[in-house]
């Protein structure tokens, strides 16, 4: 436990042992406070997290609007009862950090962590170039993390799709429109998780749309419901499919 959460714990035992009149912490105090602990890591528990990052509260990085999309997945995630699943495996023992994750990043810094999530949902934006329109100030080529805009003599020749990230900051700085960006899609990860095996999650498609991505989250869900085992966390699932199976299965829409 990190020493800020140790010292939260302990001075909550503390002015507990004071409320009740009593100077002196004992055992049965400590235990006490542990089993409260345990109660409310327990309630509140729903079978799954669905995460945004801060790009609604007017994130100047934001490449879509998700809004929209998450009051959709909350409602999938809701109806595929990932609790009742869960508690086949947990019982009583069910606690938050055993739910089911999934997490929405309105661009491709991912805030909100995608990928160490079940399932990481990232907005991207592909850039289009007009070379025509180009007049050759160079803040593209500033701004651009990736090195993914290649200028000659001052003047834009295109963009490095297999380098670019898709976030749209060239097309952000850009005064002419030489760069554009366009509507705004979706790349989905999954499989990512912490613990005993970490692992980051893999990219199982990208260039999405809003339906697309629900399509797609309600597979990886209808999947995971089929064949985790003892509360597997969908990494778990899906190394033991096997990732190409696994792949083909959510994509086809066989879930079985
Ligand atoms: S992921 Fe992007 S849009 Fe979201 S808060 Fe971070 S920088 Fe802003
Ligand atoms: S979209 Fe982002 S990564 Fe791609 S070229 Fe523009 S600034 Fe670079
Ligand atoms: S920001 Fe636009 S106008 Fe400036 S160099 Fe880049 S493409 Fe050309």
């Amino acid at each position: 436990m990190p020493f800020f959460v140790r010292h939260r714990v302990r001075k909550k035992v503390e002015e507990d042992v004071a409320a009740a009149g009593r100077r002196r912490v004992t055992v049965a105090d400590l235990e006490e406070s542990k089993k409260r602990q345990l109660q409310r890591l327990s309630e509140g528990v729903k079978g799954y997290t669905l995460e945004t990052c801060f790009g609604e509260s007017g994130c100047q990085n934001a490449v879509v609007i998700s809004a929209a999309i998450v009051s959709r997945l909350e409602e999938l995630l809701e109806r595929a009862d990932l609790l009742s699943i869960l508690r086949t495996h947990w019982g009583e023992k069910l606690k938050l950090h055993h739910q089911f994750r999934v997490t929405l990043a309105d661009c491709p810094n991912s805030c909100s962590q995608p990928q160490i999530k079940d399932i990481g949902i990232i907005g991207e934006t592909e850039v289009t170039c007009d070379p025509e329109a180009c007049t050759g100030c160079g803040e593209c080529a500033a701004v651009c993390e990736e090195s993914a805009v290649t200028l000659e003599d001052d003047r834009l020749m295109g963009i490095d799709y297999g380098s670019c990230v898709r976030c749209g900051a060239c097309a952000r700085v850009c005064p002419t429109e030489a760069l554009k960006a366009g509507r705004g899609g979706y790349r989905v990860l999954v499989g990512g998780k912490l613990g005993r095996h970490p692992q980051l999650a893999r990219e199982l498609a990208g260039g999405l749309d809003a339906d697309q991505v629900v399509a797609l989250v309600s597979q990886i869900v209808e999947l995971y419901k089929a064949h985790a085992r003892k509360g597997e966390r969908l990494g778990a699932v899906m190394n033991r499919i096997g990732w190409d199976d696994f792949r083909a299965r959510v994509l086809s829409g066989s879930s079985s």
